[in-house]
C-alpha cells in the first residue's frame, strides 16, 4: 500500500520536472539576469500546483488506507499546506547563480532536487498531520525503496513507527520515501537517535549543523554496517 503512494508520487514529480525542463528549454540563458527572474516566478508556482495534487492524493489514499483497515470512529485526513513561495524561490534563486557562470545547466540540476523534494513535502507532511489529529493513529512509519541510501534506511528503522507528535519528515532532495500511518497500538517504535537526526538543521547554527551531521553520520553508520 505504502509502495502505491511512492509509485504515485514518482508520477507526480516526473510530471512536475517535465514541465520545469520544458520551461526551461523557453529561457534565453544568453540574458541571465531574465532568466533568474522568470525562474523565480515560476518555480513557486510549479511547485504548488504539484504540490496541492500531492497532498489531495495522500488525504485520500490515507482515508482508503483507513477504511480498508477497518479502523473505528469518524476520521478524514487533512491535508498539508504546500512549501511556501518563499522557500521555494529562496532556493531557485541559489540555483540561478549558475545563470551567470559557465555551466548555466547547472542551474537544472539543482533546481530538479529542490522541486522533488518541495513538490512531495506536502504528500508526506499530510499523512504526518493526520496521525497527530487522527485519534486512533498511533504513529507513522517511513517507507523507503528497496536501494534507498543509508540515511533513508536509518531513518526508516525496519518500518518502527514514529510516535512523538514532534517528530518530522527529514528528507533530502531526490528522496523518494513516504510516510504511511499506523493505528497498531503495539508497533515498535524507532529509536530516539531517528528522532534526533531528524531534527531540522535550517535553524542551527553552522558549529551546530556540522556536530549533528557528524553524529548522525556516525549513527547511520553503524546501524548500516
Ligand atoms: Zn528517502
Amino acid at each position: 500500500m505504502a509502495t502505491d503512494l511512492r509509485s504515485t508520487n514518482a508520477d507526480i514529480t516526473s510530471l512536475a520536472l517535465r514541465d520545469l525542463r520544458s520551461f526551461w528549454s523557453s529561457l534565453d540563458l544568453g540574458r541571465p539576469e531574465a532568466a533568474r527572474d522568470e525562474l523565480l516566478r515560476f518555480t513557486p508556482l510549479l511547485v504548488a500546483q504539484y504540490g496541492e495534487i500531492a497532498a489531495t492524493v495522500a488525504a485520500d489514499w490515507y482515508d482508503d488506507l483507513r477504511f480498508e483497515a477497518d479502523v473505528p470512529g469518524r476520521f478524514a485526513a487533512e491535508m498539508a499546506d504546500v512549501a511556501s513561495s518563499e522557500r521555494v524561490a529562496a532556493r531557485a534563486r541559489y540555483a540561478a547563480g549558475h545563470l551567470f557562470t559557465e555551466n548555466p545547466e547547472a542551474t537544472l540540476a539543482l533546481l530538479d532536487g529542490a522541486v522533488q523534494k518541495y513538490v512531495l513535502e506536502p504528500s508526506r507532511n499530510t499523512i504526518v498531520r493526520s496521525v497527530a489529529r487522527d485519534p486512533k493513529a498511533t504513529g507513522w512509519a517511513r517507507h523507503t525503496r528497496a536501494d534507498g541510501c543509508d540515511f533513508c534506511r536509518f531513518l526508516a528503522q525496519r518500518g518502527a513507527v514514529y510516535k512523538e507528535a514532534t517528530a518530522r519528515f527529514a528528507s533530502h532532495d531526490d528522496c523518494n520515501c513516504a510516510s504511511a500511518p499506523s493505528w497498531d497500538p503495539d508497533a515498535p517504535e524507532v529509536d530516539v537517535k531517528a528522532y534526533v537526526a531528524s531534527r531540522r538543521t535550517s535553524t542551527m547554527s553552522p558549529a551546530e549543523r556540522d556536530e549533528h551531521n557528524a553524529r548522525a553520520r556516525d549513527w547511520i553508520n553503524a546501524y548500516i554496517t
